[in-house]
């Protein structure tokens, strides 16, 4: 087993609220800067970008989990992890139905840029992403099962979190563990009254400059099994790394 620097949970330019510069080749660059080892791209429902970034940053060694982030009816963030690029994609085509056609001015809500892996934008998506998909949390998680995927809770405690919309985590199935996100040692403290949680940390960057090392995972390999295993089976350590 050995530790590596992990991210999973980062946004492109196809994110409507990310910067224009969180492009394939200037992130890779930070990454390497950072001795980052595994991330995910995590965009507003869509994984639009996702295999130009595995394309581009594995090829500076850095291994990436094929990722988004949900927006539930509630108003509520769900990460989704994938086995790979094809089932992502077949699970963003499948959400993709679920968003209400509703298009937006790219200078007052953000532009939603597809790229290539020369850092060229080669598309905008005009439907807005930073909308609820028309399905609720139970959904988010079954679709994401139905996929071959797992899925964390993001930023619990802050706005479009969990806890911070409903006031508690709603654990259906409660052998189960649950993934969340936590972004400060004080929500640690929210989470105390449940048992069977497994807590992560990201960067949820939306620019280069807030790009960071969040936390150190130990796998054998930094596979998507090993991953899955490691925080839904105890099969490895997940040490948090604070501001
Ligand atoms: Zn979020
Ligand atoms: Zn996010």
């Amino acid at each position: 087993m050995q530790f590596f620097n992990c991210d999973l949970h980062i946004h492109s330019c196809l994110s409507p609220c990310a910067d224009i510069t969180m492009t394939p080749k200037l992130i890779s660059e930070k990454l390497v800067e950072l001795g980052i080892d595994l991330i995910s791209i995590t965009d507003h429902n869509t994984t639009g970008n996702v295999r130009v970034f595995s394309e581009v940053v594995s090829k500076k060694g850095i291994r990436v989990i094929p990722g988004i982030e949900v927006q539930t009816l509630e108003d509520v963030h769900i990460l989704g992890y994938f086995p790979s690029v094809d089932a992502a994609e077949s699970y963003s085509k499948w959400l993709y139905k679920k968003i209400p056609d509703f298009e937006i001015d790219p200078e007052k809500f953000g532009y939603q840029l597809y790229i290539n892996d020369e850092d060229n934008y080669i598309a905008t998506e005009d439907k807005w992403l930073g909308q609820s998909a028309e399905i609720n949390i139970d959904e988010a998680i079954d679709s994401i099962h139905d996929f071959g995927g797992f899925f964390a809770f993001s930023h619990v405690n802050r706005k479009m979190g969990i806890i911070y919309q409903l006031g508690f985590i709603n654990i259906v199935n409660n052998d189960q563990r649950i993934i969340t996100e936590v972004n400060f040692k004080k929500d640690l403290k929210s989470l105390e009254f449940y048992d069977n949680l497994k807590k992560i940390k990201s960067s949820d960057a939306h620019s280069i400059q807030t790009l960071k090392v969040p936390m150190k995972i130990s796998m054998k390999k930094r596979t998507f099994e090993d991953l899955r295993n490691c925080l839904l089976n105890d099969e490895g350590k997940v040490e948090l790394i604070w501001d």
